[in-house]
Parts: C-alpha cells; structure tokens; sequence
C-alpha cells in the first residue's frame, strides 16, 4: 500500500493533484469556485523553511503553515521522537487509562508556564482548547454557587476560533456574520490594539484608557460575567493588531477585583512567537486559564492543551459526579502528538531558541528598514519573531494577488485584507531572510 502511494507521487504533477484536490477536497476558508482560475499549489515534501511542489520549485513559508510550524517542516529531531513513540504507543484513550508522554508533557508545560498552571486538559486543535476553556468556567462559577456569572467579555477584532461557541466570542465578521442566528451573544469591548489609538496618544497611553473601559463594564456586569478572553500581546486574525503588555497587567487586576476569569488564547503567539515563551510573561501575569495549541506540537499534529489553577480544579473535585468537568474528545492528549510537542520542548531549551530568535530578530529589523521606506507601506511593525504591515492600495483583491506573486518568487505569504505580515520559522538562517525581504519588497513593486 505505502508502495502504491509513492510509485503515484513519482509521476504526479502539479496540475493533476490539484484537479484530483478540487474535485475531491473542500478546502477550509476558500470559496470553491475562486479556484477555476488558480489551481492549488500541490505540496511533495517539506525541509526547514522551505516547501517544495512536484516540479521541485521551492517556496518559503514565512507564515509557518498557518502560525503553527516551528522548526521547520521535517525537523530532524522531532521526526525521530514520533517514530521512537510510533514503535511503543500509538494512541490510547484517556479516561480511566494514561500514558508516559503526556504525563511528562504536562509536568514539564506546568513548570514552563506562568505559575500555579499545574492542571492540564488536553484536546486536538485550538477552537476545542477555547469552548474548554469557556465551559469550564462557567462551571467553576456554578460549582460555587454563583450560576449568574455565565457571560463573556471578549475585545473587538478578536479571534478565538470556527466551532459556534468559540466563533461566539469572536469578532470577525467574514467568518461570524453569517452564523450570528447559531451563536449566544458576547460583549465586545474595545481593543488595545494601537492602531486604533488617537492621534499623538502613545500605544501605552492607549492601552490605559481602553483598560479603564472594561472597569467601567465590569462595575456594572460583574455579577453576570464569567470570564475575559484575550488573544495577548498580539490579535494576529484582526491583522496582527498588536498592543502594549500593560494592557494585560491592568485587566489582570480589573478581574481579579471583580471575580472574573482572565482567559489567555495563546494558542498563535505562545511559544515563542512574541519573543518570551508565552506572552503572558512580558506582562508578569498569570491568567486562569491558557489555552496553547498550534506551535505546542512544533505544528506537526493536532494537539492542544487547557492549563489552569488548583483553585479551579478544587471546585470540580468532588464526590458527586456531576460536579467534575465530564468534557472528552476521542484523541484528548494522543500520545504521537505528545511526543512531537516534547521534542518541541527539547529543542527550545537545547538550541536556547529564545535567546537565539531575538538576534534573528534584531537581523530581521536590520533588513527591513528597505521595506520600512517603501511608499506604500503604513504602521510597521514587530512583535518578537512576527512582522507586520498595511500596504495602501484599492483594490479588493490586493491579498489574493499578493498572494499569487509572491508565490512566483518562491515566498508563502498571505495578506489578512491589505496587512502583509511575516510569521517565519524560528530556523530561518540569515540568507533566507534577505530572501524574504527582497521577495517581498519585488511583489509590492509587482503588485
Ligand atoms: C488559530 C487560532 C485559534 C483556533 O485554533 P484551531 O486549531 O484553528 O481551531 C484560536 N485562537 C487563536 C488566537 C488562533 O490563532
């Protein structure tokens, strides 16, 4: 069988997976028929940055598969941890029943994270990790006697996710709109995103006055709240909206003197992303929850994880039933997935990647003050190892034939609406980076 596969791919092309795709695969977040005119880029293998196609043409990815890729597609040391646990385990539910990796994982995500995150709840892909998230604290409130407190605060522009409960509490309207009659209602505050700061009002400044907002909500409605969510540091849906991190000092504060939940969605700019390994750091906070997804596999394989306190995993600690958080998803904490996350873990403490990313950082920004003094370039921006920028222009079709172009010099890169953003793999060497700044800098000029 696995004979039959390969012999296929060998004489495979481009064009014809692609047409096999179209007819046989529904993509996610495509309109089907836009596709009559471009066909799909049909991937063979991956190595390190670099993705290359059937007619072995390379393109780098700098958004890292969707924020999820790490290090590299084909990362050597991650590969062989999944086929050492291949040969042991290769998943085995979860109840009633446990397994090496995932105790390790949680134990060692437990002392890498925020303190007092000692409990871990696992799941597949992010949005599960988010109505997690949100169950549970409702729960929590119910536990202990306050079952009013069932609302949820959410900032304007946010992303959580495409299930209805995490797509309740996102704000997107490209992707919400149309369900709005599924969804149960939010309340959307304003975002610290600076972008949307006065006029001379410093990001900083900003970020105090929409604190101050969500003070005044909470001292009418913290009766009937459960929680905040927060994408922190960075709102990369909204078009890598990034904000000052005493924003999350001060909301930190604002729920704990109303009794409510902070819920930190790290599930994009946690491990690594903002430049400290959870963003929640740059802060000095430690959320109730944290919900971390994508890059916790190094991108490899679906998993996500729930960390929360002893606080809220006493209130569920009972003898009844009933009380306990009756939540499962069939592959909750699978164990090829733990593996590939823990050899994630090795390599971040092995290669000091923190510490190594803020010198590509610092490279990166050397190499960007071209793109900076480029005209049609507005609010550049850097967050840790993400880059991001709005290109002025009219057109309605600017991120698809960006897009398009950028794709012809080899570089994956995909506009959010006008916002042209980076989001590499943290091994991307010092060559591969001019890559990517002269390639984008040639598509703006062609776009
Ligand atoms: C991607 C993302 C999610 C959803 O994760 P999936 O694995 O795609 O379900 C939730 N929140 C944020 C901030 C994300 O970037």
């Amino acid at each position: 069988m696995i004979r039959a596969i390969t012999e296929n791919f060998k004489s495979m092309t481009n064009k014809y997976l692609s047409k096999r795709s179209l007819n046989a695969v529904w993509h996610p977040c495509t309109q089907m028929k836009h596709h009559e005119k471009s066909p799909l880029i049909s991937i063979a293998k991956g190595e390190g940055v670099w993705l290359y196609d059937f007619d072995n043409k390379r393109y780098l990815d700098a958004i890292s598969s969707w924020w999820a890729n790490l290090f590299g597609h084909a990362n050597p040391h991650i590969n062989a941890a999944i086929y050492d646990q291949l040969n042991k385990l290769e998943h085995v539910m979860l109840a009633g029943l446990t397994h090496e990796p995932v105790v390790e994982l949680s134990e060692r995500l437990s002392k890498l994270a925020p303190s007092n995150l000692g409990h871990c709840f696992y799941a597949s892909d992010g949005a599960s990790a988010i109505e997690i998230a949100l169950k549970m604290s409702f729960h929590y409130w119910l536990n202990t006697d306050r079952p009013k407190k069932n609302g949820f605060i959410t900032l304007q522009r946010s992303y959580h996710g495409e299930t209805l409960g995490a797509l309740s509490i996102t704000d997107i309207r490209l992707f919400k709109g149309i369900y709005t009659p599924l969804l149960y209602r939010s309340k959307q505050i304003d975002t610290p995103d600076w972008r949307n700061a006065e006029k001379g009002e410093s990001p900083q400044d900003y970020a105090l006055r929409v604190a101050d907002k969500l003070e005044r909500y909470l001292e009418k409605s913290h009766a009937k709240t459960a929680a905040l969510i927060v994408e922190p540091l960075v709102q990369c849906a909204a078009g890598m909206g990034m904000y000052h991190p005493d924003y999350l000092k001060l909301v930190r504060g604002i729920c704990d003197k109303y009794e409510v939940h902070l819920i930190a969605d790290e599930i994009a700019v946690g491990f690594g992303r903002t430049g400290t390994l959870f963003a929640c750091e740059q802060a000095n906070i430690t959320p109730d929850f944290l919900c971390l997804a994508k890059g916790l596999s190094g991108g490899y394989l679906p998993l996500s994880v729930v960390m929360t306190t002893d606080n809220v995993y006493q209130a569920f600690y009972h003898d009844k039933i009933t009380r306990g958080f009756l939540h499962s998803h069939t592959h909750s904490g699978n164990a090829l997935a733990c593996r590939a996350a823990l050899a994630t873990l090795d390599i971040f403490e092995w290669d000091k990647t923190i510490a190594k990313n803020r010198i590509k950082a610092r490279y990166l920004n050397q190499l960007t003050q071209s793109l900076i003094s480029h005209s049609k370039i507005r609010n550049f921006r850097n967050c840790g190892m993400i880059w991001a920028f709005e290109v002025e222009t009219k057109d309605p079709a600017f991120a698809e034939k960006f897009f398009q172009t950028a794709m012809k010099q080899g570089l994956l890169l995909r506009p959010l609406g006008n916002t042209v953003y980076f989001m590499p793999p943290y091994v991307i060497n010092d060559q591969e980076m001019h890559f990517l700044i002269e390639g984008t800098i040639k598509t703006l000029n062609s776009c």
